[in-house]
């Protein structure tokens, strides 16, 4: 018998108010069923928001490092469970498990970071322009923060948002994705563990047009941090416009690795493979084009080609399985869809490019890891996101070309060249279009104390990780202490 969840609201663990739950399966054997979770609405939510604001007036008095400490204790429950956190993701979602320790890993990362925090969320002291004055500009807690993420990193996505969150005096209304609830509660339970009090962090599971969008909606929600794709940020960006919400978005991505001529083939085609058919492909930072110098396009895309049909499909809690399945059957559409479509448009596909079937796949939402060769940047697999194990490769004649066709997207997230020439290198640098560029490294592989976040449709202009997410989840609270004893005028006493 599957497991039932709740929601966590107010310190307590509830079944949503209508009694209505959905399923979780396994997306490498749909027919097994890993759990029912709450199918929450509206009302759900107004109780959480009001359970959140109510612990804000408390949770906003406790000391930083305190609240740091608990985040110490966060990192310091996750690592012990580490493996059986790894374990569940991988059921839940598809990822191999040495990627899910990664994603788990990252949590952890952030935690300590997050604990760090607590002991600096620096201000600033500046000089007064009148004598006998003190000033300065200190950070505080916004109020109650809706944190709605993404099911392709389950553990890390909500980390980076819900621990700078707490961190900064916040408390949380938490929405996850419905395809990966149990890793959300699992966090959940760790911060209840670690000491987080009632109120201060809540869960509510259920659909994102009902739960998210009320969340979106409420008036008593002050900020907004979501991750996911940019149609759907679009719209919560719309709504949350009405009542002047603070939002950060992190949305979609169509990322391309370069390939000079000079660059170490070998190193560039581990990059790539890793790069494109880590995670199924299904990473916001994933290489889903590979753009390659001419004189090596032949011998690079051949090295490719040979390498992504000896890749191991199969069940990511299998070692040795280098590629998951789609994380559902809509997914798997969309893939093959996309496919269709990069046939249509005239390009070749090189490797895969069918739903994969074969021992031990028949019940999971398996697909080839596919490359499609002639692509040209016009065409629709060279500019959407589509979010599964194919790569788009295109051919260009210079650096400038290759960066050209780089930049030639709706979107900005990542980028990655691979040259040995240092001049290269720092044209790219400067010259891409994205809110990250790797050098000689793929374009994934985000550290959990630096900025991470995209330019343009990728999001708003906010940075999640290290210290620049302390910017969105405190306010600037700008302070005057005049100890001078008399009244005095700024702009018109200090002449
Ligand atoms: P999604 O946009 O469908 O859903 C993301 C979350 O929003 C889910 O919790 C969902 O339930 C909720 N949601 C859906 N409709 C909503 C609505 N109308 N109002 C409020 N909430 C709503 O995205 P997904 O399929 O879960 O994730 C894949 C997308 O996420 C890809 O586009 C990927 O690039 C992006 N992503 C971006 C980053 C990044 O940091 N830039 C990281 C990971 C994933």
């Amino acid at each position: 018998m599957s497991k039932k969840f709740q929601n966590y609201v107010s310190g307590t663990w509830v079944d949503a108010k209508s009694g209505k739950v959905f399923e979780n399966r396994n997306p490498a054997h749909w027919d097994t069923v890993l759990g029912t979770f709450p199918l929450s609405g509206k009302e759900d939510v107004d109780e959480a928001v009001r359970a959140a604001r109510r612990a804000f007036e408390s949770w906003r008095l406790v000391p930083a490092p305190k609240r740091g400490d608990i985040m110490r204790a966060v990192g310091d429950i996750m690592t012990r469970r580490k493996e059986e956190l790894a374990l569940q993701m991988t059921r839940e979602m598809g990822k191999v498990l040495l990627e899910t320790r990664g994603d788990v890993q990252e949590g952890i990362d952030t935690a300590y970071y997050a604990a760090s925090e607590g002991r600096r969320l620096f201000g600033h002291t500046v000089p007064s322009e009148l004598p006998n004055k003190f000033n300065m500009a200190v950070r505080m807690p916004v109020g109650v923060a809706a944190i709605i993420t993404p099911w392709n990193f389950p553990m890390a996505i909500p980390t980076w948002k819900i621990f700078p969150a707490l961190v900064s005096g916040n408390t949380v209304v938490f929405k996850p994705a419905s395809d990966t609830p149990a890793t959300a509660t699992a966090l959940v339970e760790i911060l209840v563990e670690a000491g987080v009090p009632p109120g201060v962090v809540n869960i509510v599971h259920g659909g994102g047009s009902e739960v998210g969008m009320a969340l979106v909606e409420h008036p008593d929600i002050d900020l907004i941090s979501f991750t996911g794709s940019t149609s759907v940020g679009k719209k919560i960006s719309e709504v949350a416009s009405k009542t002047l919400k603070r939002v950060s978005l992190e949305l979609g991505g169509k990322n391309a690795q370069i390939v000079m001529d000079d660059a170490n083939l070998d190193l560039a085609l581990e990059g790539v493979l890793w790069g494109a058919f880590g995670t199924t492909g299904q990473r916001c930072t994933a290489t889903s084009r590979l753009i390659i110098h001419e004189p090596v396009y032949d011998k690079f895309l051949s090295m490719v080609v040979d390498k992504s049909k000896k890749m191991r499909l199969g069940d990511g809690s299998d070692e040795g399985v280098d590629v998951g399945p789609c994380v559902n059957e809509n997914q798997r559409k969309t893939v093959d869809s996309y496919v269709q479509i990069g046939r249509s448009e005239g390009a070749k596909v090189v490797a895969g490019g069918t739903i994969a079937s074969g021992n031990g796949l028949s019940k999971g939402w398996f697909y080839e890891p596919t490359v499609l060769a002639d692509v040209t940047q016009e065409m629709r697999v060279a500019k959407e996101e589509i979010f599964g194990p194919v790569l788009s490769v295109i051919k260009v004649r210079s650096l400038d070309e290759a960066i050209a066709v780089s930049n030639n997207t709706m979107y900005g997230l990542s980028s990655s060249i691979y040259t040995q020439d240092i001049n290269n290198a720092y044209r790219a640098i400067r010259d891409l279009k994205a809110g990250i560029t790797y050098v000689n490294a793929p374009t994934i592989g985000a550290e959990a104390h630096m900025p991470f976040g995209g330019v343009k449709e990728t999001g708003n202009g906010h940075r999640e990780g290290g210290w620049t997410v302390y910017d969105f989840f405190t306010e600037w609270k700008t302070v005057y202490v005049d100890y001078s004893g008399k009244l005095q005028r700024a702009q018109i006493d200090n002449s």
